[in-house]
């Protein structure tokens, strides 16, 4: 049987916070152990918001070595930059004529997103999905592990790819979702009926996974909490609930025992051991962190070498679609 095959993009804002950290990119790292593991980081879909040229390849460098730095192994799976691999673009056009313009009109990220912008709403925000389906669908991925905001996207993407293969005869892999159980949805420490994010809510909500132990400690010592006093999960206590899902994630046991752990302690003290946790657990990769970014020729070879190896699947992928939706010159007998 063909190994597994796992594919997930990330946008290079460089200050990937912990909700993506719990969300995406343990998962990333886990699924080096799991399968044939492809990771991008899509500076193609960063462009859909405005930009400033010299700051995005910093901010790509910074996500590598994040990256790098939460355990992704150069050897052990292909991280690559989007925009190194062209594949991706054409498969997004070909694509595109696949999907349905009132499908992309649901979107929420495309709601949200477009409502933010203060000047041009892209066509290119628009088409985000389809940029997205293509990236996955050009390696026949099985699994695509993201976190809960991603499910629209990824549900979008399958009736792409079951669209294309019932008009077109099978070519695609109809991708699965994979999120995790505890901690697909960090919320923000100040608004916590919001998801932590990178381009909103407010900064001190938002922990950073360089941001060094005091700052995460603040904040999450300043986490908005309700006036109650106990310490369990309950859609009143969004707060709380929040600080739970964290620290059961970070310690790697299941929330009813972080529940059990602190029957009967204050807030105060509870804030404090969460705190704790996750500064033990960030500190070491921002250390790493540290010692990668600096060397950007080390950085841009790891890139380098994983675009060569992705361009490798894509290209057979594209050369297929190409030949089933009868683009190009045919084919003849291999
Ligand atoms: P933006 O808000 O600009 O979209 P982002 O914070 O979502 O930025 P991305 O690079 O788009 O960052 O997301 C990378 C991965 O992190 C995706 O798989 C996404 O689902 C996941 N993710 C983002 N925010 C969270 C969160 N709060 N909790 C869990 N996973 C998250
Ligand atoms: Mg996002």
């Amino acid at each position: 049987m063909a190994a597994r095959r796992i594919f997930s993009g990330i946008q290079p804002t460089g200050r990937k916070h912990l909700g993506n950290y719990i969300g995406a990119i343990r998962q990333y790292v886990q699924g080096q152990d799991r399968g044939e593991a492809i990771y991008c980081i899509v500076d193609l879909h960063a462009h859909t918001v405005p930009q400033d040229p010299a700051e995005l390849r910093e901010r790509l460098y910074d996500t590598t070595a994040i990256l790098l730095a939460a355990g992704l192994e150069p050897d052990r799976c292909i991280l690559f930059r989007q925009s190194d691999v062209p594949e991706h673009t054409e498969l997004c056009w070909l694509l595109g004529t696949q999907t349905a313009w009132g499908d992309l009109n649901r979107m929420h990220q495309w709601k949200e997103k477009s409502a933010q912008q203060r000047d041009l709403v892209s066509a290119g925000l628009f088409f985000y999905p389809v940029l997205q389906a293509a990236d996955v669908l050009a390696y026949r991925a099985h699994e695509v592990p993201v976190g809960d905001d991603q499910r629209q996207h990824i549900e979008l993407m399958r009736d792409i790819a079951e669209r294309f293969n019932a008009r077109f005869g099978e070519t695609l892999v109809v991708p699965e979702g994979r999120y995790p159980e505890v901690g697909a949805r960090i919320m923000n420490l100040q608004d916590p009926e919001a998801r932590m994010s990178t381009t909103y809510g407010p900064e001190q909500g938002t922990v950073y996974i360089v941001d060094d132990d005091e700052t995460v400690r603040k904040k999450v010592r300043s986490a908005v909490t309700d006036s109650g006093t106990e310490i369990r999960r309950a859609p009143e206590k969004a707060g709380i609930t929040n600080l739970i899902e964290i620290a059961a994630a970070v310690r790697e046991i299941a929330p009813d025992e972080i529940e059990h752990e602190f029957d009967g302690s204050g807030y105060g003290d509870f804030k404090s051991a969460v705190a704790d946790a996750v500064v033990e657990y960030l500190g070491p990769v921002r250390d790493r962190y540290a010692e990668l970014r600096p060397d950007q020729a080390a950085l841009e070879s790891v890139l380098g070498a994983g675009a060569e190896k992705a361009r490798g699947i894509a290209a057979g992928t594209v050369a297929d679609v190409r030949q089933a939706m009868g683009v190009g010159p045919a084919r003849g007998p291999v």
